[in-house]
């Protein structure tokens, strides 16, 4: 099997493979593997430069990491990450977690609230494709989805939540209103199903690894791959081997000019690359997958003496809805979810910035990025100290975008690539699920499709 793309994605794919008893090849452009999943360590600071760790209501990534010795590793984020805050008219303010908080919180007016809260009169399911803000509004009224959609997609994607497809993004959500007609409804019945006993899925935990952040399980594939992985080696283009269009057999060339023939392909490259490499061989594809956006995400790392920050740092992090005159996207406590992320008595965040809503934030220069950033924090947080660390990290066209019609999108790219190329398999977070859980478990299931037998492995 040849896998294109070392990413969490091409990771999880080859390894598949590799615990099949099938031979594998990874061929990375980069220096190095695992694309977005990647953590530097500098003066005691741990900061993951992408995704800082996965949810544990699905299995994918934890059965993923037990198989490659992992297990003890896991790293649930301490208690506090339950809590989150909104920078809102002023103030760090918590994001109401029950009912009871809901009716103390002031991010909302009154009749907001009461507007949210009688959600069951005005709720009814909806059978055609919607945006996050406008499935919100519907249900929970206009002033909620101002406070609270923003925020709903901002930590996972940097979206818009005025372009991005609830369906897409929020399958479940959909699913729920199906059955309950209102969200409240449905929540308070997976409540009752979850006190009578019955398995239900959760929000789950946020999940790291100890001494390393997430650059321990792109390590740990990436040893067991050994060998199979070529970095820098660059793609260029795939075909069809000369006379058999419309088999599986595919000619993948390299930027050096060498060619690699293969039956069993798994291209896990972002979707803009995919539609580069399949521009020839199926243009019905490419054309599909161009079409899904990608933002630019800038990650800010900062460390500071604990002492310097007045503020109790007893939860996840802030998000900052749009319209709060401070551009960053969040912030997040990095080391009080996990605190061998920096050194006894310091704080180490990460700060979040960019996305959909701010496109602008890329033609800042590093130090006009920290400028930025430091005044956010100053104003949110009260920081006024210089930290005793940073770090900028620049994702361009770091994140897909779920927007309206995505789903039709990827269905055609799937559909035209099966019958142009019927061994070949897409596979990346632009496809099922922005997270590194989607990402494994669509990897995982690209590979096994293309295994003679699909025995129950990794
Ligand atoms: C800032 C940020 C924060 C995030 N936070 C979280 C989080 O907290 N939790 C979570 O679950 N997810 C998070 N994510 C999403 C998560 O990073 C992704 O789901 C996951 O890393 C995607 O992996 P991938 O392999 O699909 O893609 P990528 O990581 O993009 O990998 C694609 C690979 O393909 C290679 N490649 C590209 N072109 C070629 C070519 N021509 N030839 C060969 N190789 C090529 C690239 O070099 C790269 O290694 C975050 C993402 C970002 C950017």
């Amino acid at each position: 099997m040849l896998v294109i793309g070392a990413g969490i994605s091409g990771l999880s794919a080859a390894f598949t493979a590799l615990r099949a008893g099938v031979q594998v090849t990874v061929l990375e452009a980069g220096p190095t593997t695992g694309g977005k999943a990647r953590s530097s360590h500098e003066h005691g600071y741990t900061l993951d430069w992408g995704p800082n760790g996965f949810l544990t209501n699905v299995s994918d990534t934890v059965e993923l990491a037990a198989a490659v010795g992992l297990r003890d590793a896991l790293l649930p984020a301490a208690a506090a990450a339950e809590r989150r805050y909104l920078y809102w008219d002023g103030d760090l303010r918590p994001i109401p977690s029950s009912p009871g908080s809901f009716l103390r919180t002031d991010l909302l007016s009154p009749p907001g609230k009461l507007r949210a809260l009688t959600e069951v009169l005005y709720a009814r399911s909806v059978k055609r494709e919607e945006s996050v803000q406008g499935f919100i509004t519907r249900h929970f009224g206009y002033e909620a989805a101002r406070v609270f959609a923003g925020p709903f997609v901002q930590g996972i994607s940097a979206g818009d939540p005025r372009q991005l497809s609830l369906d897409a993004m929020f399958p479940r959500l959909r699913q729920l209103e199906a059955s309950h007609g209102s969200l409240l409804r449905g929540l308070a019945a997976a409540r009752k199903v979850a006190l009578a006993g019955a398995p239900q899925r959760s929000t789950g935990r946020l999940t790291s690894f100890r001494d390393g952040g997430v650059q321990r399980l792109v390590d740990a594939l990436t040893a067991e791959l050994g060998d199979r992985v070529r970095t820098g080696t660059v793609v260029t283009k795939i075909r069809h081997a000369p006379g058999r269009e419309g088999s599986s057999g595919a000619v993948v060339e390299l930027a050096s000019g060498e060619t690699h023939t293969t039956e069993r392909l798994v291209i896990a490259t972002p979707a803009f690359v995919t539609a580069d490499l399949l521009e020839a061989l199926a243009p019905a594809a490419s054309a599909a997958l161009r079409a899904v956006r990608y933002v630019d995400v800038h990650v800010l790392g900062f460390g500071f003496d604990r002492i310097d920050v007045p503020y109790p740092l007893d939860g996840f992090g802030f998000l900052v809805p749009r319209g709060q005159k401070v551009r960053i996207l969040g912030g997040l406590w990095s080391s009080v979810l996990f605190p061998d992320q920096a050194p006894e008595g310091k704080l180490g965040m990460r700060v979040l910035a960019g996305g959909a809503l701010d496109p602008g934030f890329s033609d800042l220069s590093d130090d006009e990025a920290v400028t930025v950033a430091r005044r956010d924090l100053e104003v949110t947080m009260g920081i006024v100290t210089d930290p005793e660390y940073q770090r900028v990290i620049r994702w361009q066209r770091g994140i897909p975008q779920f927007e309206l019609g995505h789903r039709e999108r990827i269905e055609s790219a799937r559909a035209a690539l099966a019958l142009a190329l019927p061994g070949a398999r897409l596979a990346g977070n632009y496809l099922d699920g922005v997270g590194i859980n989607d990402a494994v478990r669509t990897a995982r299931a690209a590979a096994r499709s293309l295994l003679p037998l699909t025995p129950d492995i990794p």
